[in-house]
């Protein structure tokens, strides 16, 4: 018998469902032991119901394709199978989903989300680990004031904003305040989860609107530069943040074109680079299973990162960042890219799960 750590996905058969079963499938510390979807799916075999909807390249997992699909809307049906959830969940409302995370949370089951609803709850944190892996310290807080024993949850950010933040972050981190930040992304496709944006409104084309996105991407990095206070995070309000978001007909791979403004001290473009290629965060130090080895990759080509050629790099779980030079209207601007449903989604969400196994979260 294995002596891995059983683990269950809700939302198992979406767009990011699948990348969890996809990179579980040889994971060293973690197994899928239960899969939950809706209704729709409950009581059918994995494998029947993702037939025709199977997004990635290789084939199902010989042992998942035969694991029944449980309703995710009853959390009791998880217990005893697996020891906490990644949560890939799209409800009709984030109220739906907030709610449906702690009843698994209240069962003593933590909760590895990747679904916005728990984004701005003050004792949840909103984890990149080589940012911000101290806000951890806000889960004793988050269980005192639910009553909860061992379960929690913990979310990660937008998958856009992962093109940039770790770069962003080093140079703070290196001791150069960033002031303002201007960024355009070009968001692939299945960010929209399956069956995402018409084929019609998709193709020949660019949408410049994502729901919700613009505000998201604007917001998130006050939470995620914030501190930990009295049991909850306060929010960094030193980075003021304007966004323009595009969807564009990439199948996996966000692409951010970022403009830099610095406080009195700004670096050199050299020293922005030595920065980059040099820095690495607690995953690194830990040598947590899914953390890139160079968590930063910067490109000197001019036409570079380019998502069909850049978005695996690291696992799919580095940062390209390119087309570093001077900006006329703030200092500095670079274009930065990560694969949205790997580093953005399910390889973040087992980033997550590794930093708390690794700091004994999971018992
Ligand atoms: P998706 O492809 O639409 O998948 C949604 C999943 O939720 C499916 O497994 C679906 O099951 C299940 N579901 C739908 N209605 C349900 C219900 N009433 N009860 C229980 N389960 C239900 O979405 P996705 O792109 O994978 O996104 C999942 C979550 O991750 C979302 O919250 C999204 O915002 C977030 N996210 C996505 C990305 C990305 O790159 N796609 C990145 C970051 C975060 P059925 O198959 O049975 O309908």
């Amino acid at each position: 018998m294995s002596n891995k750590i059983p683990v269950g996905i809700l939302g198992a058969t979406g767009a990011v469902g699948q990348n969890y079963i996809n990179l579980l499938r040889d994971h060293p510390w973690f197994e899928v032991a239960y899969v939950a979807a809706s209704p729709r799916s409950a009581g059918k075999k994995y494998g029947e119901v993702v037939a025709n909807k199977w997004l990635l390249g290789a084939n199902v997992p010989g042992g998942i394709a035969d694991l029944v699909i449980e309703d995710a809307n009853f959390p009791d049906k998880a217990k005893g199978k697996c020891r906490f959830v990644f949560s890939a969940l799209e409800l009709d409302s984030k109220d739906e989903i907030k709610a449906l995370e702690n009843a698994y949370a209240a069962l003593g089951i933590p909760v590895v989300s990747n679904a916005s609803a728990h984004r701005w709850t003050e004792n949840v944190p909103m984890l990149i680990p080589e940012i911000n892996a101290s806000h951890l310290d806000v889960i004793a807080a988050q269980k005192k004031a639910h009553g909860w024993d061992s379960g929690f949850v913990v979310v990660k950010p937008n998958c856009s904003i992962q093109s940039y933040m770790i770069p962003v972050y080093a140079l703070m981190k290196a001791g150069y305040e960033v002031k303002r930040m201007f960024v355009s992304t070009m968001q692939a496709v299945s960010g929209a989860g399956y069956p995402g944006v018409p084929s019609l409104d998709m193709i020949d084309n660019v949408v410049p609107f994502i729901g919700g996105e613009e505000e998201k991407t604007e917001k998130e990095p006050s939470k995620i530069f914030g501190t930990v206070e009295s049991g909850k995070i306060v929010n960094f309000d030193g980075l003021k943040v304007a966004a323009h978001c595009n969807r564009v007909p990439v199948i996996d791979g966000h692409t951010a074109c970022v403009s830099l403004e610095f406080g009195a001290k700004k670096p050199s473009l050299e020293e922005i680079e030595r920065i980059w290629t040099s820095f690495r965060g607690l995953p690194q130090e830990l040598g947590l299973p899914f953390a890139p080895e160079v968590p930063i990759i910067v490109r000197h080509e001019t036409n570079r990162p380019q998502p069909r050629r850049d978005r695996n790099e690291g696992k799919g779980m580095a940062v390209s960042v390119g087309r570093l030079r001077e900006c006329p209207l703030f200092d500095v601007r670079f274009v930065g890219l990560s694969h949205n449903t790997v580093r953005g989604a399910a390889g973040g969400g087992i980033l997550n799960a590794e930093l708390l196994k690794a700091k004994g979260f999971f018992g």
